[in-house]
């Protein structure tokens, strides 16, 4: 690994020695008593970690699989995709492509969602079910998950489909206190695990909606995992080897605390702010909702982006984003969620300033 370049990309985020170790586990048959145990000592940690009695899945896909089956499992009538970032744009496109009926809630990026946009728009009647991006990786900006779970408690019979991908274990997102109905995320971003996993939880009343839902295929059928899940399996052959990273990584994140896990985070989010604005950079996000997972930044001082980039490669073997989709260059973004502490984002930050002052003498 002596040309590894480690990863402050906000995903797929750095693997620890310890979590391949675990990953690169003896296969056991995943129709085992083995695989049994396994499932069941990895589903009490999660339920712990999505604050849920709900049963926790598991899909061997990335989360966009799951993105596509809470479309495809819970849109009778209309979804209303609310919108400001890459990810969530998409999702509005993914609803089309699945041949869902779907209107826009649509912000300019880095603006957060307004919840009582959102309770105007659903006291229309129109529709069924909700799509929101907690985290917009894109952007780095937090959404207002509690003030919009608040008005869609208004609104029992909408399900609220949630994307946590990049902030679930970052902070307390407390699945059934929410009343989310469907909450997911990808083992590529806090969790740090390796890519081609999704966790999810599916609440009663949106897994009753599910039975009378057609055409939710095979694949990410929510009553398959349920029905699988009831004998401690998965419905297909699943990444076995995400199932021992995934023990793993749940042990690590008690061993820690979750209060514990949730600070550090915080003290990284608060250091990297810091220290953007110290060099007369400003954050994306709109103040009040710049992300605790990741910063992106605005390239207000017309930095030669890519140049720092590959000179952080070159010098330390270290790389940080350069702005995702229509922002690219000009925002940068440094993800600090998942193993990393604020001692290696301080040692990140000291090399990205040592290039910094290179390219500034070029
Ligand atoms: C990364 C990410 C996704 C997509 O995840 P994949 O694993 O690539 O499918 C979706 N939503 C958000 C907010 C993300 O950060």
């Amino acid at each position: 690994m002596s040309n590894h370049i480690k990863l402050f990309i906000p995903g797929p985020t750095e693997v620890s020695k310890k979590t391949f170790e675990a990953f690169a586990s003896p296969m056991i048959g995943h129709r085992s008593k083995d695989f049994q145990a396994l499932y069941r000592e990895v589903q009490s940690g999660l339920q712990k970690l999505f604050y849920t009695q709900r049963p926790v899945f598991f899909s061997t896909s990335s989360a966009w699989g799951v993105m596509e089956a809470a479309i495809r499992n819970l849109v009778q009538k209309k979804v209303l995709c609310c919108m400001n970032g890459a990810f969530s744009d998409k999702w509005f496109d993914v609803a089309i492509r699945c041949g869902k009926e779907a209107d826009k809630l649509q912000y300019p990026w880095g603006k957060p969602i307004d919840p009582s946009d959102l309770k105007n728009r659903l006291n229309s009647n129109a529709y069924d079910a909700v799509t929101f991006i907690h985290n917009e990786t894109s952007t780095g900006m937090m959404n207002p998950l509690f003030e919009v779970a608040a008005v869609m408690k208004e609104f029992p019979d909408v399900s609220f489909i949630v994307d946590c991908v990049s902030s679930f274990s970052v902070l307390k997102i407390p699945f059934d206190d929410l009343g989310i109905d469907v909450m997911l995320t990808g083992t590529q971003k806090a969790l740090a695990l390796p890519p081609g996993g999704a966790l999810f939880a599916v609440s009663q009343k949106a897994m009753a909606k599910a039975e009378k839902t057609p055409a939710r295929g095979y694949y990410f059928d929510f009553l398959e995992f349920q029905k699988n899940h009831d004998n401690s399996m998965t419905p297909s052959t699943p990444s076995i080897s995400l199932f021992y990273a995934l023990k793993s990584k749940i042990a690590e994140i008690f061993e820690e605390g979750l209060e514990n896990r949730y600070q550090r985070h915080l003290t990284m989010a608060l250091m990297t702010r810091q220290w953007a604005k110290e060099r007369g950079f400003e954050l994306f996000p709109q103040i009040g909702y710049e992300s605790i997972s990741l910063s992106c930044i605005k390239n207000n001082l017309g930095i030669d982006i890519p140049q720092w980039i590959q000179l952080l490669k070159n010098r330390f073997s270290m790389t940080i984003d350069g702005g995702y989709g229509k922002i690219k260059g000009q925002t940068f973004r440094i993800s600090h969620m998942g193993d990393e502490t604020p001692k290696t984002i301080g040692n990140l930050l000291d090399n990205l300033d040592e290039c910094l002052q290179e390219l500034k003498k070029a």
